[in-house]
């Protein structure tokens, strides 16, 4: 008996998690908004339910002290009032018409135990610890068990108690269990999250560190010539060259503080018309001063001088074109070239970043955009995943090629705007 219980157990948890990992998985690859994400489960959770209730075989009992509780706690718990309430029906449901059960005992114990669920679900202090969680469920398949035993024996539901023992034993192994698979896989999915913010802010004090370098300069500048027009005995026109240096240094600061200030600023979709060579030049001037840290030197060459026109949102072609570059300079440490051009071919806005550097072999390149896939000690593996993404959000694609020891050559390709066409924004990222 105790091997057939087990087996029931075993059998529907096996159903239950592979909903749960299902979830899980899709939702990071999918971009779905909250309530997208809650109907996602639900529908994955009816499909395993259709199978599972259809096509196994149920022991009455396993399903209403073992599956009923610890299913309907956990999602209470961690996914809160659409999937709580989806969930708890569900069972509810099929421990009436599939399982056969009498209704009251399940169905007062796990609306209690759902209720419960979700209240702690809200109030949850976050981030939530793995201790806090897996009591929170043990408790909770506890007092659904009390329940269940308490209005089976009120309203004299014949019991069978050894039956009862094997089975309770094997929920309350299984509850600490299935509570810890499901909050480490959700919580890889946080983890994914916030190393995408950390990318973003990494590249941010990069950025800052390199610019605070530029800044320096012209201020030095600035300082210099005031220094100079302390000197007694100046002639006007002298002084007045001073003073106009001096000014143009400060206003060199200035407007290198401003553009980074723009550049900083969360971004916002505004899909509008942009000109190809001036997104590089401005993505140019950011990663001059990088270039002179790195002693790479920075070639622009772009041979039509026609407008080279693209839809998009600026500061998003800008990043891609920043952190191709970036990675282009990266892979110089010892300094080089890095070869900016763009033109005009079969409909299409090419634009090519060389560099000198590194390079990679075939399965390096193969890798490349995948999520943390990185070779760099402080890398985050995530900046190609975000280029990929936003250039293909803007209809268009980036390819590698490269040889090991010789460099690199990214090109971006973009679908061309035509000047009689409308604007037609595209949904990006
Ligand atoms: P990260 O720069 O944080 O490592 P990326 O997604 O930007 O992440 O790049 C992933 C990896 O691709 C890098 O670690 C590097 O190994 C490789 N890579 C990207 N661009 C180049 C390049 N121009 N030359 C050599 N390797 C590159
Ligand atoms: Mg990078």
């Amino acid at each position: 008996m105790i091997e057939y219980i087990l087996a029931r157990e075993f059998q529907g948890l096996m159903y239950y998690l592979t909903a749960c990992l299902l979830f899980l998985i899709i939702t990071p690859r999918v971009s779905f908004m909250r309530f997208g994400r809650k109907l996602l489960f639900v529908g994955i959770l009816a499909a395993m339910s259709y199978f599972y209730l259809g096509y196994e075989e149920i022991d009455p009992l396993v399903y209403a002290f073992h599956l009923v509780p610890v299913c309907v706690a956990l999602i209470a718990i961690y996914e809160g009032w659409i999937p709580g309430v989806a969930t708890a029906a569900a069972f509810i449901w099929g421990n009436i018409f599939i399982a056969g059960n009498e209704w009251m005992p399940a169905t007062i114990a796990s609306s209690l135990v759902a209720a419960a669920g979700i209240a702690y679900h809200y109030r949850m202090p976050s981030p939530e610890t793995l201790k806090r969680m897996l009591t929170t469920h043990f408790l909770l398949v506890v007092g659904y068990m009390a329940l269940f035993i308490g209005v089976s024996i009120a309203t004299r539901e014949p019991l069978d108690y050894e039956r009862m023992l094997v089975t309770g034993i094997g929920t309350l192994l299984s509850s600490p269990l299935v509570a810890y698979t499901y909050y480490l896989v959700k919580h890889q999915e946080r983890l994914t999250e916030e190393l995408f913010n950390a990318e973003k802010y990494h590249l941010i004090g990069q950025l800052t560190a390199s610019i605070s370098h530029e800044i320096r300069n012209p201020l030095t500048t600035a300082r210099g010539f005031l220094q100079l027009m302390g000197r007694s005995g100046l002639d006007a026109e002298t002084l007045e060259r001073y003073r106009t240096n001096a000014l143009e240094g400060i206003d060199g600061a200035n407007a290198i503080i401003t553009d980074y200030l723009n550049y900083s600023k969360p971004s916002v979709d505004e899909p509008r018309l942009l000109d190809v060579r001036q997104e590089l030049a401005s993505v140019e001037q950011w990663v001059k001063p990088l270039c002179v840290m790195t002693g790479v030197e920075l070639v622009s060459r772009h041979n039509v001088q026609e407008e080279l026109l693209v839809v998009g949102d600026s500061k998003k072609l800008q990043q891609c074109l920043l952190n191709v570059m970036k990675n282009a300079i990266e892979s110089m440490p010892e300094g080089g070239v890095l070869t900016v051009s763009s033109r005009k071919e079969n409909g299409k806005v090419l634009i090519f970043i060389r560099d000198t550097g590194i390079g990679m072999n075939e399965q390096q390149l193969q890798r490349i955009g995948m999520p943390f896939y990185t070779t760099k000690e402080k890398g985050t593996g995530l900046g190609l995943m975000v280029v990929t993404n936003l250039i293909q959000a803007m209809g268009g694609k980036l390819h590698f090629r490269s040889k090991p020891g010789q460099g690199t050559i990214c090109e971006v390709h973009l679908p061309i705007q035509k000047d009689d066409e409308p604007v037609i924004p595209q949904p990006a990222r």
